[in-house]
């Protein structure tokens, strides 16, 4: 349950509200200035709407790709706009003199976007006098940024110190949708847990183990299990300095009276590529020159019955190389069946995310979250300091 204060929750009439964002959308390679998905823009539209018609005037910011690679919110400033209909002020800096006067001179639900905030390293510091300088232009703080709510940064967390700070609908949605699939699921709870590595799952796996039904086990970590069990993986992607570990998470999970499910077939491959040669083995069995890259039919239908009776699945983690179409049909089946099934289907961000739209069943999914670093942190029980910082109800 959240207990944070919202927007709604204050007078925001005539006042300067800083609202952090989640503008760290995908741009097209060559140029840097096309959009390739706008997904965190229109999930941002709610709260921003609600602010200008409430009559705020609106000060947003947000960072876009990482310290150091200097990329401009100038091309969301122009598709912000066409989306609101309305116009908006792009601003070249996001704090300094020229920063301080448009702001002062905004009239209410005038609506401006500050320049990237990652521009300054003093952003992922969490510097003070720079989480200092951007409370100064607003009276309120309003983060709605999901994707960054892991992260104690300045605009997440050490601007709260500064500003009466609340959260804004997008989190508010994010984390009522997977506390309640987490904490207060409609059983069967089923767990999909996919991607490359183990050790970047162990937390996930280790918290999930006290809440689901179920977890199924997908993608190259799957190997690791596989090996700890005494199976031939072949030239599968293993970390052997995790065998002991993944023994323990399925020990832990025996305990509990888990159902932990490893595939029982695997797409194997001499090489990761369009053009590699591809057949089935036995999970047990994987011959020696090959690794796994999907999982295999009977996996698939061994899934898809443990989706199609549930009550709840979520899912982080490709169960395959989806990237590339001869290794993705476990991944597009998977995303089929969660398409067709009554569960409510929680999907956490990423490339689990990447994958329902790839196979167009986006719509058809109950949550797709727009952090995939947030809601896995989430899942794996950790306190978001994004959050955390905000006032409570
Ligand atoms: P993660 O970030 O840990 O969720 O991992 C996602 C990545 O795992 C995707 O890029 C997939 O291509 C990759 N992946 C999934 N299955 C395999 C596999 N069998 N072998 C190698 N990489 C895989």
């Amino acid at each position: 349950m959240l207990n944070k204060k919202t927007v709604r929750d204050i007078e925001v009439k005539n006042k300067k509200v800083l609202l952090r964002v989640d503008f760290n959308v995908p741009l097209d390679r060559e140029t840097k200035s096309i959009i390739t998905s706008d997904k965190r823009i229109v999930e941002s539209l709610k709260t921003i709407e609600y602010l200008i018609s409430a009559g705020a005037k609106v000060i947003l910011c947000s960072h876009i790709g990482k310290t150091g690679q200097n990329i401009s919110l100038r091309p969301v400033a122009v598709h912000l706009s066409e989306l609101l209909q309305k116009n908006i002020m792009f601003l070249n800096d996001c704090i300094g003199h020229e920063v301080k006067e448009a702001v002062s001179n905004m009239k209410s639900s005038d609506v401006i976007l500050l320049e990237n905030l990652r521009n300054h390293i003093e952003e992922e510091n969490n510097d003070e006098n720079f989480a200092k300088e951007l409370a100064s232009l607003a009276q309120i703080f309003v983060n709605d940024a999901f994707g960054t709510v892991h992260r104690a940064h300045a605009s997440t967390e050490g601007i709260t110190k500064f500003l009466p700070s609340v959260c804004g609908f997008l989190i508010e949605k994010e984390i009522k949708a997977l506390d309640q699939a987490i904490n207060n699921p409609v059983r069967p709870l089923v767990a999909i847990i996919g991607g490359a590595k183990v050790s970047s799952k162990i937390a996930v796996l280790t918290n999930l183990i006290d809440k689901v039904d179920t977890i199924l086990i997908g993608g190259a970590m799957a190997y690791t299990f596989q090996k700890s069990l005494g199976h031939k993986v072949g030239q599968s992607l293993v970390e052997n300095d995790k065998l002991e570990v993944a023994t323990q998470i399925m020990q832990k999970a025996f305990d509990s009276g888990v159902e932990f499910i490893l595939p029982i077939d695997n797409i194997v491959s001499n090489e990761i590529s369009e053009n590699a040669i591809v057949q089935t083995a036995l999970a047990t069995d994987i011959p020696e020159d090959l690794m796994g890259v999907d999982i295999g039919e009977k996996t698939i239908e061994l899934f898809k019955n443990e989706i199609l009776t549930a009550g709840t699945v979520v899912w982080n983690g490709p169960v395959g190389v989806f990237e590339i179409e001869k290794f993705a049909n476990g991944t597009r089946q998977i995303a089929l069946a969660l398409a067709d099934s009554n569960a409510i289907t929680i999907i956490g961000g990423g490339d689990s995310a990447a994958a329902v739209e790839k196979f167009g069943v986006a719509d058809k999914m109950t949550h797709i979250s727009t952090g995939g670093g947030a809601s896995l942190e989430f899942m794996e029980g950790k306190k978001l300091p994004g959050i955390e910082a905000l006032e409570d109800k």
